[in-house]
């Protein structure tokens, strides 16, 4: 598949965007993406490689989200340690885990070919060597940040794993490098439950790449190897991981997601989410932009996205029931607004429009009337 960085075309998307370069999509932000699949906001802003989080402060809310940039550092430095020494801790992980000879084990290096380090030459050589991998010539060839590639809403997005390694029982694994501690063995179940989400997003691009060389997918491991420091020390510790669960839950996600292209045709002509402070956009016709794009917030949206605090407000705002979670959501379709709902029920708001919003309602009063009995009793 020829690679399209997104700075390539000049469509709808791009223009969006403007003249900044396009923040690339990544594993973190496909697992983001499937997590929330209705939300239309999220589907175009990363499809156009907008900086959400510049783009929260320019429309006056501090995402206060992210990882930190000692987070970052620490684990760019623990990645290196495993890889050093001819990637020595890797190699050694590897034996320990998957119980194969390692002594002919060799590294292909793919942060760059041959001193070039561009995206397009990397994938391509990531896919010669998948072919010969596949073939079964090469079979002990680890590579090192190979470049994959996977479509989102429409679109292309690159992605590079910390390592592939050689056929292993079989098939090869994936390899996460992460710096949260594995303490007596255990690490946190979140932080494991999110690497195992990115690895699946890994997963269904290499059988993607599998695929499309003419090889089984099922070449692919059904579990990931994932090294983290070990205790409170640095030394790396390593166990495989199941990824089936989360690789088709993401694979169903993603065929939910629409067309990035079709959503952004809808926004009027003036629309830009060009973030630059001096792009001579102001706040205002920002928000006007970020607000015509549909959201589906929720209160999880706080721990995934930048835009949070600005979608909560404005789902506060407009007091949709999806602002208190889905809970609450589910218990009233077909109603918009907790405000309207409240005004229904004591009598000071239109009465119910159809059957359905009427059966909503009186499920309502019954629940309401149950609390009540609830609180006498209790008092
Ligand atoms: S915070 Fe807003 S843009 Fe982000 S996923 Fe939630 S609703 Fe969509």
């Amino acid at each position: 598949m020829p690679l399209p960085p997104f700075s390539a075309p000049l469509d709808r998307l791009a223009r969006l965007r403007g003249p900044l370069a396009p923040k690339a999509y990544d594993a973190r932000k496909i697992t983001a993406l499937t997590t929330n699949p209705a939300c239309d906001r999220r589907t175009v802003l990363d499809a156009a490689g907008i900086d959400k989080a510049a783009l929260a402060r320019r429309v006056g809310f501090d995402p206060r989200f992210g990882q930190s940039p000692f987070t970052i550092t620490r684990g760019l430095a623990f990645e290196e340690l495993v890889k050093r020494d001819g990637y020595a801790e890797l190699l050694r992980l590897l034996r320990e885990q998957t119980g194969t000879p390692i002594a002919e084990a060799a590294v292909a290096d793919l942060n760059e070919v041959g001193g070039n380090g561009s995206l397009t030459v990397r994938h391509k050589e990531t896919a010669r060597l998948i072919d010969r991998l596949a073939a079964g010539d090469a079979e002990r060839l680890i590579l090192d940040h190979p470049v994959l590639t996977m479509e989102v809403a429409g679109r292309t997005a690159i992605l590079e794993p910390d390592a592939l390694t050689h056929r292993v029982g079989g098939r090869f694994h994936l390899v996460e490098i992460k710096s949260f501690p594995a303490i007596d063995g255990v690490a946190d179940p979140l932080a494991v439950a999110e690497a195992a989400k990115q690895a699946a997003v890994y997963a269904i691009a290499l059988r993607q790449a599998f695929k499309s060389a003419g090889y089984n997918p099922e070449l692919v491991a059904e579990e990931f190897l994932l090294v983290c420091p070990k205790d409170f020390g640095n030394r790396p510790y390593g166990r495989l991981v199941d990824l089936r669960q989360e690789r088709e839950n993401i694979a169903f996600q993603l065929t939910r997601l629409r067309r990035a292209e079709d959503l952004a045709v809808q926004l009027p002509d003036d629309a830009t989410f060009d973030v630059r402070d001096d792009s001579g956009h102001s706040s205002a016709q920002l928000t006007q932009s970020v607000s015509a794009l549909n959201a589906a917030y929720t209160p999880g949206c706080l721990s995934f996205c930048e835009m949070a605090r600005f979608c909560r407000q404005e789902a506060e705002e407009s007091a949709s029931p999806a602002r208190l979670g889905s809970a609450v959501r589910n218990v009233m379709p077909g109603l918009d607004s907790t405000r309207t709902v409240l005004e229904m029920l004591d009598g000071t708001g239109s009465p119910a429009a159809d059957p359905g919003q009427a059966e909503v309602l009186d499920r309502l009063r019954k629940a309401e009337r149950l609390r009540r009995a609830r609180r006498t009793a209790v008092a």
